[in-house]
């Protein structure tokens, strides 16, 4: 599509986009009197109107039926988690019995590295990106030295090209290929949350297998936002956090992935709980644990339910919208901006902003890099209802997503960083 930098053309495509209605569903927060330009879905997104009314039934049930909601609750609490893999499987491309709802982001992550990460003295090394998020990066420090070794000895981070801000697939493939014989695990993240680069998770899972390792996800920022294969691209295990763009609200329920061949395997060593015990000899309280041969095998504890409630009411908006059609317009929006970004450098004499996200492979954020004033536009941005997000030392993160955000935002969000850069 040949895009054009005009308010009219953004607001023809908004009339054209068959999702628009669906932002009414969300609250958009109220800057100055009105409505914000949210650009911050990959960090926490929206409120649905609708989840209100979704916690209040289990805090309804609650109150009419104590310990009995268990079985009597509208939706009973003791088998609320199984509602969502059928939910879940369209948007991270898994089969239901490899998809469990459960705990939160790095607990899982710590949860699936006590099966999959099983160094021994020939294979300990973990392969992971430069500038993973911190909370992994400790995760995987942590890891090391909880089985006795110096993560300096066992973390390998690929890195970017010098003066480059994208990791090449074939510099993390040759990676692997050379620490093959000892490495015990590969872990990137599906889209780096810093640049927005999507990694190429069907290579480099073929490529850890090759080396005899397993393979994980982070999938914090690909999780309804990325159309993902884990099934067909044989990942080994993954987890996902429900509160960037699955908008179920702050801190709230995790996922977790495990593929068939592993989750049927009872003897995989793991960290266990009552609620991963087989279902029908639960309530016995007997000696023995004996999972369940499933991704529900990981359960540690019965389930969040007024976090759950919150998922439900977001994941029931995917549904309805379709998750293709919103991995669809996400593309069309990221697509627009980054021609928006580049109007606003062709507007100056000397380019101001460097776009750090690979055009060929981004979901719906677009990381800019400023190559000056860039506090400047970040604050005057938000003095202007724009939200966006600020990482140190001089890169504004920028998220348009398919749910609520239109075309004329991100026009909008383009005039206005003009005025500033103008002035200089
Ligand atoms: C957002 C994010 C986290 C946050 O972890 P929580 O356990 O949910 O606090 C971790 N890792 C990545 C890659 C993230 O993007």
């Amino acid at each position: 599509m040949i895009f054009e930098n005009t308010r009219a053309f953004a607001s023809q495509l908004d009339e054209q986009d068959t999702l628009k209605h669906f932002r009414d569903k969300f609250y958009i927060p109220i800057i100055n009197g009105s409505e914000s330009i949210y650009f911050t879905g990959n960090s926490l997104g929206l409120q649905p109107k609708t989840t209100q009314d979704y916690v209040l039934n289990e805090l309804e049930d609650w109150a009419s039926f104590g310990v009995e909601g268990h079985f009597h609750a509208r939706q009973p609490w003791f088998s609320y988690h199984e509602m969502f893999p059928q939910l879940l499987t369209k948007i991270v491309g898994a089969l239901p019995e490899e998809i469990v709802v459960m705990n939160q982001l790095t607990v899982n992550l710590h949860l699936l590295m006590a099966s999959f990460y099983q160094p021994t003295k020939e294979r300990f090394k973990i392969i992971c990106e430069a500038k993973a998020f911190p909370s992994d990066q400790y995760a995987f420090e942590s890891q090391a030295k909880f089985h006795g070794l110096n993560p300096d000895d066992v973390i390998i981070e690929v890195q970017p090209r010098a003066g480059k801000h994208v990791i090449l697939t074939e510099d993390i493939l040759t990676t692997i290929k050379q620490h093959a014989n000892e490495t015990a695990l590969v872990v990137f993240s599906g889209v780096n949350y810093y640049n927005g680069q999507v990694f190429d998770m069907k290579a480099i899972t073929a490529a850890a297998h090759d080396a005899g390792a397993f393979c994980g996800f982070d999938l914090a920022h690909a999780a309804g936002n990325i159309p993902l294969q884990l099934h067909n691209w044989d990942v080994d295990f993954a987890c996902w956090c429900s509160y960037k763009y699955l908008n179920s609200g702050p801190g709230g329920v995790a996922g977790a992935y495990i593929n068939q061949k592993h989750a049927a395997n009872k003897s995989l060593k793991r960290l266990a709980g009552w609620w991963g015990h087989h279902k029908e000899s639960r309530f016995m309280m007997e000696k023995g644990f004996n999972p369940i041969p499933t991704a529900e095998g990981w359960q540690l504890s019965n389930a969040p339910v007024l976090s759950m409630a919150a998922h439900k009411a977001s994941l029931d908006i995917f549904e309805e919208a379709g998750f293709e059609n919103l991995v669809t317009k996400g593309q069309q929006l990221s697509n627009y901006l980054f021609f928006i970004i580049e109007e606003i450098n062709k507007s100056v004499e000397n380019k101001i902003i460097e776009i750090i996200t690979p055009n060929n492979a981004k979901g719906c954020q677009v990381s800019m890099l400023m190559m000056e004033k860039g506090k400047e536009v970040f604050d005057t941005l938000k003095h202007n209802g724009i939200l966006a997000d600020w990482r140190e030392p001089n890169v504004i993160r920028i998220a348009p997503v398919p749910l609520y955000n239109t075309f004329e935002d991100v026009w909008k969000f383009g005039e206005i960083v003009k005025l500033i850069v103008k002035k200089r």
